[in-house]
């Protein structure tokens, strides 16, 4: 996390803005919380269920040369011990001996605790898996990890995906589940959590074709994060240097985003050879081997794998969208969601609360809410649940009004130029949608007109 810029958003106006509107809380808050994990509420829920279906949808459902999977957390310990996390997952550690704080002596500057300036102890390595129990005995033997990755899932099932699916080189398996690290350094919100989620990527390719296939992917999710409306100028790539490549890498990129304390890793992207199939067949004694049908030779195949945080990308896009501005003369927080990810996609307003006009809302509502996330809000000025609705970055409002009863129409609000077009009740769904999918407000259904903003065009 180096070069901090001055923020564009403040990590505590995020947070606050999460807790006070059920996008995230702080796990058992009701017994002080739960260090470095996190509970998301009915909006963050969405955000992140939305986050993982347009990663799924671009990496398996639109592509021919992948398929999903979803392995156990708990695995055989051997696993970790071929994976090499049992000896080498861990981070260097140093205790203050004044106020017994523990710090990762790689991420210090200076020699003294940077609590209370107290003498450190030296480094001691601490490894980052999870232990527990299976079984009733809690003996040696019965020792099991909770998983901090979710990739050796799919090294172990290399064979059983071949198999069943008869895919040739180069294709790919894609996981999305929790994982879980005892990490020493937390903070900074959702960043870095002790359980969180992964969405990850393990594309088995000849060996060869690593290189072409690395550049590939990196472009690929570089691209996916700009898609979700991510500004390109807050994504970089980052290369590993030689020292800090992961014992299993022969390259590896970090995707990095400017978050509120500098820039830092949303991905990563590793050429990890041959070497996790090489280690689990060794300690498994299976072969896990591909038989090339041009060249008749059994090879073990190389992998690249782009792995990403589902937590990370939900706390890129938040700070991405974040914004406040003047909108109808007052002061107002908004959120930039792309259409993709907002977690309600369309509110339901009637102007007034008199009950002529709730029978109609609530019908069109009933209707919307069978295709979208939508919301119905009839408290208050409909200013203030404009506000609120941009606040949670709803893109689009159906405003209900006294005329709609005499002419079927009703207005169709657009959450980031304030435009609006009014449009027939049948032609609602259908207009939303297409505006969903990104067509411009002004393009209008038949019987439709612009109602307020047109000059702005
Ligand atoms: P860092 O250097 O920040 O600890 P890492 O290099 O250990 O991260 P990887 O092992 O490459 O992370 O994990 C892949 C992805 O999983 C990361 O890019 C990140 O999005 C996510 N991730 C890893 N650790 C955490 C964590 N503690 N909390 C939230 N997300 C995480």
């Amino acid at each position: 996390m180096s070069e901090a810029k001055p923020e564009k958003v403040d990590m505590e106006k995020l947070v606050s803005l999460c807790r006070r509107r059920g996008f995230i809380f702080p796990s058992s808050e009701i017994y002080g919380g739960l260090s470095s994990c996190w509970d998301y509420g009915p909006l963050g829920v969405e955000l992140k269920r939305n986050i993982k279906q347009a990663w799924w949808r671009a990496v398996v459902q639109q592509r021919d040369d992948m398929v999903g999977m979803d392995a156990s957390i708990l695995m055989h310990p051997q696993t970790w011990e071929a994976s090499g996390h049992l000896e080498g997952f861990s981070d260097p550690l140093v205790e203050c001996k004044g106020c017994h704080k523990r710090w990762r002596s790689d991420e210090l500057e200076g020699d003294k605790c940077p609590s209370c300036g107290g003498e450190l102890t030296e480094p001691r390595l601490f490894n980052l898996m999870f232990k527990t129990f299976i079984g009733p005995v809690e003996d040696q033997a019965s020792v099991v990890y909770l998983r901090p990755e979710t990739a050796q899932g799919m090294f172990v099932n290399f064979e059983n995906v071949l198999n069943t699916t008869r895919k040739r080189l180069p294709f790919g398996i894609a996981q999305i589940g929790k994982a879980f690290r005892n990490e020493i350094t937390t903070g900074n919100f959702i960043f870095r959590c002790r359980e969180f989620e992964q969405m990850e990527i393990e594309f088995f390719v000849k060996p060869g074709t690593d290189k072409q296939w690395f550049d590939y992917w990196l472009e690929e999710r570089l691209n996916w994060y700009v898609g979700l409306g991510i500004k390109k100028e807050n994504l970089k790539l980052r290369q590993h240097t030689k020292e800090e490549l992961a014992h299993y890498a022969r390259e590896c990129y970090d995707i990095d985003y400017l978050y509120p304390m500098g820039w830092a890793e949303l991905e990563g992207i590793a050429n990890r050879g041959d070497f996790d199939l090489v280690q689990h067949a060794k300690s498994s004694g299976k072969s896990l081997v591909y038989y090339d049908e041009e060249t008749k030779e059994h090879i073990v195949p190389y992998i690249i794998e782009p792995s990403a945080g589902v937590d990370r990308t939900a706390l890129a896009v938040l700070c991405d969208a974040y914004d406040e501005d003047i909108a109808e003369g007052e002061k107002r927080v908004l959120l930039h969601l792309h259409p993709d990810l907002a977690p309600i996609k369309v509110a339901v307003l009637p102007l007034s609360r008199k009950e002529t006009l709730a029978p109609l809302a609530k019908e069109i509502y009933a209707e919307l809410r069978q295709q979208w996330m939508a919301s119905y809000d009839d408290a208050q000025s409909i200013g203030r649940r404009y506000r609120r609705q941009d606040e949670i970055g709803t893109p689009f409002c159906v405003t209900v009004d006294f005329e709609s009863l005499e002419d079927n129409q009703v207005t169709i609000r657009e959450r980031d130029s304030l435009r609006q077009i009014r449009v027939p009740i049948s032609e609602l769904k259908k207009t939303l949608q297409a505006k969903l999918d990104g067509e411009d407000l002004f393009v209008l259904p038949p019987g439709g007109k612009i109602w307020k903003g047109g000059e702005t065009q």
